[in-house]
């Protein structure tokens, strides 16, 4: 695949026709090229996202919604294409990848929907004469920036949204996924929005990114990825003073109470860990298990992980390949530390390198029990296929548990008790949680978290209020 940038409604080589290798983390054999933006060909997308938004925040909710109806068809159309390119280039299993990409369009849908609903308020004045109104109106030009592991829904999740608010953006994917996003915009080419209300930046992120921050006609970033760039993003942002969005990383607790449905945990477990080999912000990080129930949710869930198996994303697996070999040292260094300070290592344990010397790095699923709060991996996100259990004594003290981190996104409790429900999902400090279920995400409802995992909200009626900014018209009659 040769893929390019796409700017005022066209596609085109980078300046100097710069461009970098993308590989296959399964093979690791390259699998094409994608040109890498220069300063200039970054500042050509800013002056086109800001003249098109001169005319596109114009537009009527009405007019929009068709727009978003269109691509949402285009990407039904074309599910298999966008989700066999998104595993080659980033391994997930192909079913995996199918459901991302129906995942993503049902915030393009949903967003469709949405754009008729913006409205704003006429509120009662204290004297007659006046009249009071309240706009909401579209922030200006969005920046979007997303990380890897999920090469669409991320950037989606965010344009669709920006999108129906009236924003024209800028959209800079992974350098390790370019080429869905490049699938994308040949749909998006054929929606029939106006030249300039979308671009794709693909290259040297730190560039594009500066570009991005520091032109104050940016009016918004929305960013998804490490706490570390999104702290960097925030300083930058302070310059031009411009809105952000920051969805950041996580250390999901999943709490196994002793009135727990075992069945529905076990379950649960498997679906907010394994996904994605674990490559997921709101994975699970730590199981907190009853002890009086832990080693029957245990043998349990051996059974099941015992199933799973491991490999190309492109045959019949549940896992593939992790992105890297620095994502694969980080899970070894988190299993490894946690054995040596004196877990038990139940199942897997040990990544390896497919086709020994060439092939891309697998890590299997593993199951530690004995893991307490000193080990690394009770501290830090894995982003891996390690369940690492720890048990606790009561509700009090997993809670504290749970909450003894920087991060904030998501939580997972199990309990059949209601009130015990209620309390914990009340006590729990993060921005999602789940009860009885391992599967959260879903367009209508707000992602997003706390703390150290940042601020903003993806989704819903919460979501698009990201790009709409209120405008106050007092008028004397
Ligand atoms: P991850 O560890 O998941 O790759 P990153 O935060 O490094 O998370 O990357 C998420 C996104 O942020 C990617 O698109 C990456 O290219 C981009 N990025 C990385 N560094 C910067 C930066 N200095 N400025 C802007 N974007 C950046």
């Amino acid at each position: 695949m040769n893929g390019r940038l796409y700017i005022k409604g066209e596609f085109k080589d980078a300046q100097f026709n710069r461009k970098f290798t993308v590989n296959n983390p399964y093979t690791l054999s390259a699998i094409g090229e994608q040109a890498s933006a220069s300063v200039s060909d970054c500042e050509e997308a800013v002056d086109a996202a800001y003249d098109a938004f001169c005319s596109y925040k114009k537009s009527n909710g009405y007019e929009r919604a068709v727009l978003l109806r269109k691509l949402y068809a285009l990407m039904v159309e074309h599910e298999s294409e966008l989700a066999a390119i998104m595993t080659e280039e980033q391994g997930k299993p192909y079913t995996e990848a199918i459901g991302e990409v129906r995942y993503a369009a049902s915030y393009v849908q949903w967003y469709a929907e949405e754009a008729i609903r913006i409205k704003g308020d006429l509120l009662e004045p204290t004297h007659s004469s006046m009249r009071l109104k309240v706009l909401k109106e579209p922030i200006g030009p969005v920046g979007i920036i997303t990380p890897w592991n999920f090469p669409l829904a991320m950037f989606v999740r965010k344009m669709a949204p920006a999108l129906a608010a009236g924003c024209t953006v800028i959209v800079k994917p992974a350098e390790q996924t370019p080429f869905t996003a490049v699938k994308f915009f040949e749909l998006l080419d054929r929606a029939g929005f106006d030249k300039g209300v979308c671009q794709l930046l693909t290259g040297d992120a730190a560039l594009i990114g500066k570009v991005l921050m520091d032109d104050e006609r940016i009016r918004k970033i929305s960013f998804t990825g490490s706490t570390e760039v999104g702290k960097l993003l925030a300083s930058q942002a302070g310059k031009t003073l411009k809105k952000l969005s920051l969805e950041l990383g996580g250390h999901a607790p999943l709490i196994v109470f002793e009135d727990a449905d075992l069945e529905k945990a076990v379950q649960g477990t498997l679906d907010s860990k394994f996904r994605n080999c674990g490559q997921v912000c709101i994975a699970t990080n730590r199981v907190l298990v009853h002890e009086s129930i832990v080693e029957a949710y245990t043998e349990r869930l051996l059974v099941k992980v015992r199933e799973l198996k491991v490999g190309n994303g492109q045959e019949a697996v549940d896992m593939g390949p992790i992105i890297d070999e620095a994502g694969f040292d980080k899970i070894s260094r988190h299993v490894d530390d946690a054995v040596n300070r004196g877990a038990t290592c139940l199942l897997g344990g040990k990544g390896f390198r497919q086709d020994v010397t060439e092939g891309g790095f697998l890590y299997p699923p593993t199951v530690l029990a004995g893991v307490t709060g000193e080990m690394l991996i009770a501290n830090e996100e894995t982003f891996g296929p390690v369940v690492p259990i720890i048990t606790f004594k009561t509700e009090e003290e997993a809670v504290r548990i749970a909450n003894d981190t920087p991060y904030g996104l998501s939580a997972y409790a199990f309990t059949e008790g209601l009130s015990r429900a209620t309390r914990v999902s009340e006590a729990l400090e993060y921005g999602m949680i789940g009860i009885n279920t391992g599967r959260i995400s879903t367009a209508q409802a707000p992602f997003g978290g706390v703390k150290m995992s940042g601020y903003g909200r993806e989704g819903g009626t919460y979501g698009i209020e990201e790009y709409l900014q209120l405008k106050y018209i007092g008028i004397e009659i």
